[in-house]
């Protein structure tokens, strides 16, 4: 087992790239915030199978947390994600510190409309996704890899950076991973750790309504019967709930009358305590 090289500039980050590009290797990006557990590693399999080699980026992201986030306490243990990157045969692990990001004088902020304003995430975490913009704009140009892989997990955050991708001609294929859940259904989350036992125990149930709530709506339910009913079960699960919707899986649009399961998307945000959960499942089989 070879354990990753660990690159902490961008100049040596290029470097790397270069050579790689002269021996005619093709390359392939996951960029994280570390905390990485088997959805991370389900990205870095997936990659390698899309690319010769891998590039994980591990970088907490200042500007993607809110004031009152978690950005403090985010969990960053270095040393066990690169055990993990080295099992997983990574080839590069990419952390730079806040300064090589965001050196002083650091002034460009790209913001998108369109899927970043879906009403969703966006609406409890206003300044999140021109973060996530900003921070992954930089991510796919410094290496300029051939894929980039992302969790649908993170279903806003895939679609924004689809259509960062395209608005800007970045010459990155972006592609989505499935996500990794627990036995119980609980979707793998670096926050999944902030949770007590009492918690733990509850935290499956978002999954379980939505399921249900798909299901319904499957077999012919209205959609805003299935959620009503869905929301209620969360609700007394001890959830407080962010959002619960239905949307066009391919804009995050509200979906229009009659508009196939198929074709739809169920996303949710709900808190446990401090603690925020977001899941989302197609509605369709
Ligand atoms: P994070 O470090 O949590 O920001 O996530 C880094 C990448 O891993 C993002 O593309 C996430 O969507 C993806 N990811 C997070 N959780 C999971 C999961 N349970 N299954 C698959 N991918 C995930």
């Amino acid at each position: 087992m070879k354990a990753p090289e660990v690159i902490e500039t961008v100049d040596a980050l290029r470097a790397r790239v270069r050579a790689w590009r002269a021996a005619g290797d093709t390359v392939a990006l996951v960029p994280t915030m570390g905390a990485l557990h088997a959805g991370h590693v389900s990205l870095v399999e997936l990659a390698r199978r899309r690319a010769r080699r891998v590039i994980v980026s591990v970088f907490v992201n200042p500007t993607q947390f809110g004031p009152n986030e978690d950005f403090a306490r985010y969990p960053r243990p270095f040393g066990a994600d690169l055990d993990k990157l080295a099992m997983a045969q990574a080839d590069v692990v990419f952390h730079p510190d806040a300064s090589e990001m965001y050196p002083e004088g650091f002034a460009t902020t790209i913001s998108l409309a369109g899927p970043a304003a879906a009403g969703l995430e966006d609406k409890f975490r206003p300044t999140h996704f021109q973060g996530v913009a900003t921070i992954v704009a930089k991510l796919l140009l410094q290496p300029l890899p051939d894929v980039a892989i992302f969790g649908e997990k993170d279903f806003q955050q895939l679609a924004v950076i689809r259509q960062l991708a395209r608005d800007l001609h970045l010459p990155v294929e972006i592609v989505g991973a499935p996500t990794m859940r627990e036995a119980d259904g609980l979707a793998l989350s670096s926050r999944n750790i902030y949770l007590d036992e009492r918690q733990r125990k509850f935290a499956p149930n978002l999954h379980q309504a939505m399921q249900w709530a798909a299901g319904r709506i499957r077999a012919g339910e209205p959609v805003e019967l299935a959620v009503r009913e869905a929301a209620a079960a969360i609700s007394a699960a001890g959830f407080v709930i962010d959002y619960l919707e239905v949307r066009d899986a391919r804009t995050l649009a509200p979906p229009t009358p009659g508009q196939k399961p198929g074709e739809l998307r169920l996303l949710a945000a709900a808190r446990l305590g401090t603690t925020r959960l977001i899941d989302n499942i197609a509605v369709g089989d």
